[in-house]
């Protein structure tokens, strides 16, 4: 077994060496730092385990093919990173976002599958969105009329949301037949497909499948073509099985997240954080018993310790939470956050003796050690996991580690 040390020096070695930086923009610049020497925030992504996390929702699922959620930046794991990774393997059968930039940035990447953009489309992006082959959500009663608007020349590619209790997106089920036969009579017009998102509460989930199906047997019984039946995220490849249909939507465990009871997911089929958040310390000092820490004076030294301070903060992403009880790992050891988390720092007590130095690597959410998983963060910081990915902020440069 390879201590928790050397595997730390092993991936970062690797992955430093062989990784490759993207930036948020392409726009060319000087090359001011190299990730050998970099002392700010950066991210890490495991392409083995994003592999990893697709072969577990596949053998959860019965193989169903999978619409890769990348919304919010691939959340937060940088989508012009991941989507052509995940865009490899057969078992991804396309992509879903929200936003309209997403859409046109994943086709801007290279990505030929399928993309579902599940937000609005805003008329003057409408005819690009069609020529660029992103599929539609419908949902409106004037959908038909917003098609036609478009003036495109080409059929129009759509999936019909239905929203069957979220009262978020989509038509609600009550009144959803009229615009699938509309839809389904018009030339111009391919349904891909349909779908629904749950609200997530085990009660009340089967009834809205319940709904959902209703509403599309009768469509088909009408001769509709709906194409393929969508509905279940993350918590219902684990938890719904009924729900799986014809495809499944999965995002956060993808990413090697559980969705909702993670002990309970993790003993059904164990995920892969395919990601790290990584810095390097930039300060090691020692304080006097009384010394203070960071805004609020929330920390007080009752004797000698020495603290170290990591370029990282809530403004990369990391939450302010982490004064509850989250740590980091620094040379295969875990330190408390104190203090408080600033908008760039974050300081962590390191003890009696100076066993961090400046330049050393710091791991503050990850795959490294079990205290570092997203869930676990979410847990000691009190936030929702879904915000310890999400809130990265997506200027931090993402290396990609050898699989
Ligand atoms: C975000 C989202 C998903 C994916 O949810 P996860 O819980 O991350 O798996 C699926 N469907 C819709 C409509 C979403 O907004």
């Amino acid at each position: 077994m390879i201590s928790r040390r050397s595997f730390v020096a092993t991936t970062t070695a690797a992955g430093l060496s062989a990784g490759h930086v993207r930036h948020a923009s392409s726009a060319p610049r000087p090359r001011t730092q190299t990730l050998a020497d970099r002392f700010d925030p950066w991210i890490e992504i495991d392409p083995s385990a994003l592999r990893y996390n697709v072969e577990v929702v596949s053998r959860l699922t019965g193989n169903r093919p999978i619409l890769a959620v990348v919304k919010n930046n691939a959340y937060g794991l940088g989508l012009e990173t991941v989507a052509p990774i995940l865009a490899e393997w057969p078992e991804i059968a396309g992509f879903a976002v929200v936003k309209v930039d997403a859409a046109f940035a994943l086709r801007d990447a290279g990505i030929a599958k399928p993309v579902l953009l599940m937000g609005m489309f805003p008329p003057s992006a409408g005819a690009d969105l069609v020529a660029r082959r992103i599929s539609l959500s419908l949902y409106t009663d004037d959908a038909g009329a917003r098609l036609d608007a478009l003036r495109a020349t080409s059929p129009v590619h759509g999936h019909v949301y239905l929203d069957s209790g979220m009262s978020r997106m989509g038509m609600p089920y009550h009144r959803a037949g009229p615009l699938l036969r509309t839809l389904g009579a018009r030339p111009d017009v391919v349904l891909d497909g349909v779908y629904m998102a749950f609200t997530e509460e085990s009660d009340f989930d089967p009834e809205q499948l319940r709904r959902f199906r209703e509403v599309a047997d009768a469509a088909r019984r009408d001769g509709v073509t709906l194409g393929t039946l969508h509905a279940a995220s993350s918590n219902g490849v684990y938890h719904l099985p009924d729900a799986h249909l014809d495809m499944v939507r999965p995002g956060i465990a993808l990413y090697g997240a559980y969705p909702s009871r993670p002990n309970e997911e993790r003993a059904k089929a164990e995920l892969r954080p395919a990601f790290r958040l990584r810095a390097r310390v930039v300060r090691i000092e020692r304080l006097r018993p009384g010394d203070t820490v960071s805004y609020g004076r929330r920390y007080t030294a009752e004797r000698p310790t020495w603290i170290a301070t990591i370029p990282v903060g809530h403004a990369d992403g990391y939450p302010r939470g982490a004064v509850n009880g989250a740590r980091v790992l620094i040379n295969g050891r875990l330190f408390p956050v104190i203090g408080a988390v600033s908008a760039s720092h974050t300081i962590v007590e390191v003890g009696d003796e100076r066993q961090v130095s400046v330049g050393d690597e710091v791991t503050l959410v990850g795959f490294d050690h079990p205290d570092l998983h997203p869930n676990e963060v979410a847990r000691a910081t009190g936030a929702s996991v879904y915000d310890i990915l999400m809130h990265l902020n997506p200027a931090l440069p993402k290396v990609v580690l050898p699989s």
